[in-house]
């Protein structure tokens, strides 16, 4: 196991163990790719909509929120193209009766060639030191520019056949680059078919095709189709947006990676409306702003990438993949997508209603282009928890060393803000005076009360959930209304006036912080 993914590992148990995360349906052996978000978890979750939700609507003038139904009428995603086109290609091995995505098996295999060139290049590097021309060496080496011409040819030769859906030919592909099934080693395997990705329920009492529903594989058509009640009920011009966040569902292939990739998950998605021929330069606009939102919790650029799309959706005429390096690497974390006038335009054309927008400074009707933003709620807790999780050795009450686990969370989307500890809980007097403050600053954060183990237990805990300050109330509390306030990261304690502990906790707290 490489380091990586032994810290994967730890974050996985860390979510259970802590209250974070539980697979659904446990008692019942769980059902894939579906979980629950449980005491610790559903606030950090809150919060990470909030810290969304605030730099979208609220600092935003001209972008409103709005909250759709999971049913829609089911011509929807006819005219979003979701019925004819949202499938991934799905192919099964034969022996190990395994089921992988035809184009992430081509793609690993890809990897692995890059890799060989990345590897002829490190070796390179060590060798000529100083001198060495890394560019130069990568457009000569004979070994190197084959390898690396090779991954560009499949790469080309896979998103053509994504695009015409050829799925003869991504087979083609899998067994010209012999590529064998990662867990049994076999080759053997079917004909790539076209899956495609939405759930389906029937409505009530109506039978057949006629009464077929879909869950809402995006959240996006809700803000699509509603376009012009917000635009009319609110007077917004263009350009403006509409912000939505909620569940999704998609029936995917494989899902692996805990909530990187979910069956039910959560959106949260801004369509931006804008002037036609204006789009591409509102894509880059919304590309930067999105990635300082990222960069604002402290996450170092060197974690965050861009990856432009080459095998383009359906909608789209641009599309960037803002990606978080996650501990098993570089993955899609949000997509920034200019989607065209393609779904307004076949709503208008499917529904027969209107979907123009009068602009009175041109004297002109149009339909507008969009540009999106699209977050995955969940995909964004993974990445937060794997940037805070951090085992280190801190020192201890006897001088020596001691291991922690904290999570060194954003204190404004840390789940609890503040811990209230009584140093004994046999003592009458200092529980009262406890419970005396922890009741003051309920009404304000999230805070919890801790009387159970040592006190030193009891801080550990509260690193592993994250808590910025544990207030402990001793015998000194009781003379001179003070109390000890510990930071998590510092491990500072320091003697404060009970009157002056809100304060303290808001000014670390507060969403100016991030905002
Ligand atoms: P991927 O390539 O990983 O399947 P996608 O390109 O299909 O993702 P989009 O349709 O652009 O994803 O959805 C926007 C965002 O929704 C993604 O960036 C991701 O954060 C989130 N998302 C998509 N599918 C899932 C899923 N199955 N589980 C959790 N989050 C998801």
């Amino acid at each position: 196991m490489t380091q990586h993914e032994d810290i994967f590992k730890k974050i996985v148990s860390h979510c259970k163990e802590y209250g974070f995360i539980y697979a659904s349906s446990e008692i019942y052996d769980g059902l894939s790719a579906v979980y629950d978000y449980g005491p610790y978890g559903v606030e950090l979750k809150n919060n990470i909509k909030s810290y969304w939700w605030k730099a979208m609507v609220q600092l935003n003038e001209n972008i409103v929120g709005l909250d759709s139904a999971i049913f829609m009428h089911p011509k929807i995603w006819k005219a979003s193209g979701h019925v004819d086109a949202f499938n991934d290609p799905l192919v099964d091995n034969k022996d190990s009766k395994k089921r992988y995505r035809a184009d992430t098996l081509i793609e690993d295999a890809i990897a692995k060639i890059e890799a060989k060139a990345e590897k002829e290049i490190q070796k390179a590097k060590a060798r000529f030191g100083e001198s060495f021309d890394e560019d130069l060496y990568r457009t000569t080496n004979p070994r190197v520019v084959e390898y690396l011409s090779k991954a560009r040819e499949i790469n080309e030769r896979m998103n053509s056949s994504l695009t015409n859906s050829n799925m003869e030919e991504l087979k083609q592909i899998i067994i010209d680059l012999e590529i064998a099934d990662p867990d049994s080693g076999s080759r053997n395997w079917t004909e790539v078919r076209q899956f495609n990705l939405m759930f389906n329920t029937q409505l009530g009492n109506i039978s057949g095709e006629e009464g077929k529903l879909y869950l809402r594989p995006e959240t996006a058509q809700g803000i699509f189709v509603n376009f012009l009640n917000v635009q009319k009920t609110t007077r917004q011009k263009i350009p403006f947006g509409i912000a939505q966040i909620g569940k999704a569902f998609r029936n995917e292939i494989v899902a692996r990676q805990f909530i990187f990739r979910m069956r039910e998950f959560e959106q949260m998605e801004m369509q931006f409306f804008v002037k036609p021929g204006t789009e591409l330069d509102w894509y880059e606009y919304w590309k930067e702003k999105r990635k300082k939102w990222h960069l604002a919790l402290g996450t170092p650029e060197s974690k965050i990438n861009f990856h432009n799309h080459e095998n383009l959706a359906h909608y789209a005429n641009a599309a960037v993949d803002i990606q978080y390096e996650f501990p098993f690497g570089f993955k899609e974390l949000e997509g920034i997508h200019s989607r065209t006038n393609f779904d307004l335009k076949s709503h208008q054309e499917l529904s027969g209603k209107k979907m123009q927008y009068f602009d009175a400074e041109d004297n002109d009707s149009y339909i507008p282009y969009v540009v999106e933003t699209s977050i995955g709620c969940d995909r964004m807790f993974l990445a937060v928890l794997s940037e805070a999780y951090c085992e280190e050795f801190v020192p201890d009450a006897e001088g020596g060393e001691a291991q922690r686990i904290v999570l060194k969370l954003h204190p404004a989307l840390a789940p609890i803000k503040c811990a209230v500890l009584p140093l004994l809980k046999n003592k009458p007097e200092l529980v009262e005076k406890a419970k005396q403050i922890m009741s003051e600053l309920t009404s304000t954060f999230y805070c919890v009360y801790d009387d159970k183990d040592a006190i030193g237990r009891r801080y550990r805990r509260q690193d592993a959930l994250g808590t910025p300050y544990c207030i402990t109330i001793d015998f000194e509390s009781l003379e001179n209304n003070s109390v000890t306030i510990r930071d998590r990261d510092t491990l500072a304690q320091e003697r404060v006036n009970i009157k002056d502990i809100e304060g303290i906790i808001q000014n670390k707290v507060s969403w100016k912080n991030l905002l």
